[in-house]
């Protein structure tokens, strides 16, 4: 009897938590109701771009499956622009869930996030005019204008490596091309995808050239909580589930292709690091 009464409770309780959730639902376009926060770039071509109410590029694709893959309908997605100095930042103080922005794993980094990845590999090239002869590789950066982003690893690595250069660091990449068509700056540095991304811009058609020479690896990773070691698993299980079902190689060939970007298959796609 005490043990019937007990199990009819129950199934109240149960109904009553069962409307609790629905009534959480309901969301125009399917969504769940529980909003998941992705960093991602708003003004990087192919990559991740805002363009009014829609967003895309390899970073948002490779968002979207992650999303999925961690129990969120894509219709409960808000995104938030991360900036290459926010990024820690917007993660740390959970601003952001997670953050797919071209960003890089780093030693430097891993003191204050999580990365699970890597899903791509790029490299840090040089953007310059198309008539600049000059310009050919970093060597040849020596008292000319430079311009790239606070809190990335491209102008980490011209401070480090490259200190005859006259740096400018400013908030976006765009910004930075915006100043090598004024003239105000002689190049710009950053991934090769961003640059190649940039030089094919309609409004930039003939004006803008990638040097072509490499000189570092940028490890694409996706930003998470420090010490989210469940998250980062689930999230590494989906990249190379994105990676082998051919999901992967599509997005790379819609997002880079149009800007005629030739990926390096020697480093791409990447195998994932394990989680720690
Ligand atoms: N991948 C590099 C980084 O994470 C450069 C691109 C960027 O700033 O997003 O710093």
């Amino acid at each position: 009897m005490v043990v019937r009464r007990i199990g009819v409770m129950s199934a109240a309780a149960l109904l009553a938590l069962a409307l609790a959730a629905c009534a959480g639902t309901g969301s125009a376009g399917g969504g769940t109701g529980r909003t998941f926060k992705i960093g991602i770039k708003f003004d990087q071509p192919g990559l991740g771009l805002k363009r009014g109410s829609t967003y895309t590029g390899l970073d948002v694709d490779v968002a979207k499956y992650v999303a999925k893959a961690l129990g969120h309908n894509v219709a409960d997605i808000q995104w938030v622009e991360a900036p290459s100095a926010q990024r820690e930042t917007l993660l740390s103080t959970g601003q952001v869930d997670i953050v797919v922005a071209t960003y890089s794993i780093t030693d430097a980094r891993k003191a204050k996030v999580s990365f699970a990845g890597p899903y791509f590999v790029a490299g840090q090239d040089l953007l310059v005019r198309s008539d600049e002869t000059s310009i050919t590789g970093p060597d040849t950066l020596t008292g000319k204008k430079l311009c790239s982003v606070k809190g990335s690893t491209s102008a980490q690595k011209v401070k480090d490596k490259y200190p005859g250069v006259q740096l400018q660091e400013l908030n976006t990449y765009s910004q930075c091309v915006a100043a090598l068509v004024s003239q105000g700056v002689d190049a710009v540095t950053t991934d090769n995808t961003i640059l190649a991304g940039y030089a094919a811009q309609p409004q930039y058609a003939g004006m803008l050239k990638v040097v072509g020479k490499t000189f570092s690896e940028e490890r694409y990773g996706i930003g998470i909580r420090k010490g989210a070691v469940t998250t980062c698993q689930k999230i590494t299980a989906a990249i190379a589930r994105m990676i082998s079902s051919g999901a992967w190689q599509q997005a790379v060939d819609a997002n880079l292709g149009p800007a005629g970007f030739t990926v390096d298959t020697r480093l791409n796609p990447p195998k994932q690091d394990p989680c720690s």
